[in-house]
């Protein structure tokens, strides 16, 4: 594997400082964007586990584990851009937040798809979970 200095949720931090102390359980993800991000890193961690607990539990399916399996067997994430948040902050109960990450299939000939989602984020006894998204056309990037 890599090497990888930085998170790879983009942060610019190196990963044992960023979103590693929210996978490992160390602390909690202050912010719906925090949670988003980690959320980010653990898909590209292939960590699985956190991705089922940070979902809200209510949300939670059966066919959760497989699918993200596949998902994170067959992807290779390629980087993060958060656009916008709404709320979603260390006082707030609901956050959404509209990102774009970049995606492609295993082979480095694959084509680069955009994900592009409006996440919502609900916090309960002081943990943010993510709720639930909505798919977005793909937008022009810089
Ligand atoms: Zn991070």
């Amino acid at each position: 594997m890599l090497l990888q200095p930085f998170c790879p949720c983009g942060s610019q931090i190196r990963y044992p400082d960023c979103c590693d102390v929210y996978l490992r359980g160390k602390a909690l993800a202050p912010t719906a964007e925090a949670l988003m991000r980690s959320r980010y890193s653990a898909y590209s961690k292939g960590d699985v586990e956190y991705l089922i607990q940070t979902q809200y539990p209510k949300k939670r399916k059966n066919t959760d584990r497989p699918m993200l399996l596949k998902t994170i067997t067959n992807t290779n994430w390629m980087g993060l851009t958060v656009l916008k948040t709404q709320k979603g902050g260390v006082n707030d109960r609901r956050g959404i937040v509209e990102f774009v990450a970049l995606y492609r299939g295993l082979e480095l000939t694959d084509p680069i798809y955009q994900l592009h989602e409006r996440s919502r984020f609900l916090k309960e006894d002081g943990v943010w979970f993510y709720q639930d998204g909505d798919s977005l056309p793909p937008i022009p990037l810089k």
